[in-house]
């Protein structure tokens, strides 16, 4: 660790050891601290899930809603992308991954009951939870036991699965086989993506958010992001975008018959403000 600091210092051309050592302590102080809380979370029900829907950019219909985890501790509220990493760490991703999924097959039961249309709940998964041995039975478990349609379920893993691909592999065609879609995240990104789906048939591709934000200045990347979708639509994969902030951006994308989301037509939301953003939509952009 304090190697570390040195080494920080060192490269950051300054003899400021001390101010580096510093940071690194706090930083390392505050992730212990989270950790603690983080083991109590579920019992101390801080969890909650935030639902983005998600668009057919030209009907203005909703295909979907994306499960977005949000954690709330006597720190404040911590990002997922501070607390994720800390749960796979420590293995709380398991316990809490299950908690996700049977929070959003319970929401799935309340939108169908509150009249919402059927749409299918994305919910994300760590590669640690996908690679578990018992993971298939877990999900089949959870499902069954919420009496849920594996349909209306869509499980979100990144490239990182393709690191273990035999056992990804396996565990993708199990999902698929109990009627669970499966969508690759983060698509572009990684260092794998073609080779992912070369190897892999999954239902839906999710190109990462910088590529629609780059487009717009940049015709490569634009050219990049329309020919993505392309190969989605040639192996008859849904293709949804990620990050829609502006109509400067749709109107890049409306010709290409795509799927997107993004703060443009909602922030996530809590379920039963999601609702209400739901009956008061406006059903045109
Ligand atoms: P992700 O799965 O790629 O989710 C999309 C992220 O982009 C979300 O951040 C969402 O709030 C944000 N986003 C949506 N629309 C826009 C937009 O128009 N502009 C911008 N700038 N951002 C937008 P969030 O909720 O902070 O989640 C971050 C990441 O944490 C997620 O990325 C996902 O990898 C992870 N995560 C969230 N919930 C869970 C969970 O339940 N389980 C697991 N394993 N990971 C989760
Ligand atoms: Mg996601
Ligand atoms: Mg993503
Ligand atoms: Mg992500």
């Amino acid at each position: 660790k304090a190697d570390f600091a040195m080494y920080l210092a060192k490269e950051n051309g300054k003899n400021n050891y001390q101010f580096y050592n510093d940071e690194l302590n706090k930083k390392m102080k505050r992730k212990m601290i989270l950790e603690t809380y983080l083991h109590k979370a579920i019992e101390k029900n801080e969890l909650t899930v935030h639902y983005q829907p998600q668009f057919n950019l030209t009907s203005f219909k909703i295909v979907g809603a994306e499960a977005l985890l949000r954690w709330e501790c006597p720190m404040g509220k911590i990002p997922p992308d501070e607390f994720i990493p800390i749960a796979e760490e420590t293995g709380l991703i398991m316990p809490i991954g299950e908690w996700v999924l049977r929070q959003a097959c319970r929401d799935i039961k309340r939108f169908k009951a509150n009249g919402l249309e059927s749409f299918p709940i994305s919910v994300n998964i760590s590669t640690r939870q996908l690679m578990a041995p018992n993971f298939i039975e877990r999900v089949q478990t959870i499902i069954a036991e919420e009496g849920v349609e594996p349909k209306l379920l869509t499980l979100e893993i990144t490239e990182s699965a393709f690191l273990y691909y035999e056992d990804a592999k396996d565990n993708i065609l199990a999902l698929r086989n109990l009627g669970v879609g499966v969508s690759l995240d983060d698509f572009g990104i990684g260092y794998s993506s073609l080779s992912m789906i070369r190897k892999i048939e999954i239902d839906e591709l999710k190109i990462d958010r910088s590529f629609l934000n780059d487009s717009i200045k940049n015709n490569r990347v634009r050219s990049l992001l329309e020919a993505i979708i392309q190969i989605g639509k040639k192996i008859d994969t849904k293709v949804i975008v990620e990050g829609i902030e502006t109509k400067e951006q749709i109107d890049i994308l409306t010709v290409h018959g795509v799927f997107g989301q993004g703060y443009f037509y909602s922030r996530p939301l809590p379920v039963d403000e999601f609702e209400v953003w739901y009956t008061s939509r406006e059903t045109h952009f």
